[in-house]
């Protein structure tokens, strides 16, 4: 199984603008020597070797994660800005041909959510289906609502594909042949929930938008139950630890909530996701380098920590 990553900045779209790149080509230009980039090579080397916020970045389009099992099956979490890459990938499967179906699970239906599904491209495509999974009594209505004129140019009605609903009871278990999916009610504004993929003995866990405090230890519980054992632990980590105190109730986490459940549930990999869009690639490399500071101070060396970016591709 492998997850790929199509879009990470929470809240709202938040591209990398001209002067952020500015400053990483003069940052690197400033620290390469002549033998740095004399060829090619040298030059792909010294690029390997800087932190990543100087030759990449965390930034641009909202929640969208693809679960890639082996099975061959298209699960798609969440469907924000980052939907639209990901429907245009996808066109060189059979769901560009209307042969195809993908089943898109819905933590909840804030628009960082779901504003890329009008974008995503096999929705269009007569003969395709599409199945649409969440915990809300609202899923049906709010599709078409979000298309609704004066909107979108384009009526949820006049959508190709055969698009259905299942409106999922916390808890209930959704299978898709071997593939086992369930989900975790979270605390956040208008409820979230997390989704946990299970394929033979490999488990991704997608827990986004998601605040927890030592108040609330069932919460904590539930989560730490929830994320057992799982190989990838995708988790909203918006926050800075001061973030989380003045932010109260806004309803988002922190790398350091992240490890400790990770750390408990004995997860394999946690990704920092659902980065804060005011933050720069500088300051979220260096939440990760605090993560990797505390990981080791509670004990928990084994845990790996990466930074969630568009186009990273995970092995379970
Ligand atoms: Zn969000
Ligand atoms: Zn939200």
């Amino acid at each position: 199984m492998k997850v790929k990553f199509w879009g990470v900045s929470g809240s709202i779209a938040s591209p990398c603008t001209s002067q952020m790149i500015r400053s990483k080509a003069e940052t690197l230009l400033l620290d390469a020597s002549n033998e740095d980039i004399k060829d090619e090579d040298s030059i792909q080397k010294f690029l390997d070797s800087r932190p990543f916020h100087q030759v990449g970045t965390y930034k641009g389009s909202t929640s969208c994660v693809q679960v890639i099992p082996d099975s061959g099956d298209t699960l798609i979490f969440d469907c924000g800005t980052g939907g639209r890459a990901l429907g245009l990938a996808l066109m060189g499967t059979p769901l560009g041909r209307g042969q195809g179906t993908a089943h898109v699970f819905f933590t909840h239906l804030h628009w960082d959510h779901i504003s890329g599904f009008p974008f995503f491209t096999p929705a269009y495509i007569p003969g395709n289906k599409i199945n649409i999974y969440g915990v809300s009594e609202s899923l049906i209505e709010s599709f078409p609502k979000q298309m609704a004129y004066p909107f979108f140019p384009v009526l949820f009605d006049q959508l190709g594909a055969d698009v259905s609903f299942r409106e999922l009871e916390e808890k209930e278990v959704v299978n898709i042949g071997e593939l086992v999916i369930e989900n975790e009610r979270l605390y956040h504004p208008q409820v979230s929930h997390a989704y946990s993929v299970v394929e033979g003995d490999k488990k991704v866990v997608y827990m986004t938008d998601s605040e927890f405090n030592f108040a609330n230890m069932e919460l904590i519980q539930k989560a730490i139950e929830f994320c057992k054992d799982a190989d990838v632990f995708i988790f909203d980590c918006q926050f800075t630890f001061a973030d989380t105190i003045s932010k109260m109730d806004w309803g988002h986490s922190s790398v350091f909530t992240g490890i400790d459940i990770a750390t408990a549930a004995g997860v394999k990999k946690l990704v920092l996701f659902h980065h804060e869009p005011s933050y720069d690639d500088n300051k979220i490399d260096k939440i990760i380098e605090e993560g990797l500071i505390y990981k080791g101070k509670v004990g928990n060396e084994s845990l790996e920590i990466v930074g969630g970016y568009e186009g990273l591709e995970l092995e379970c």
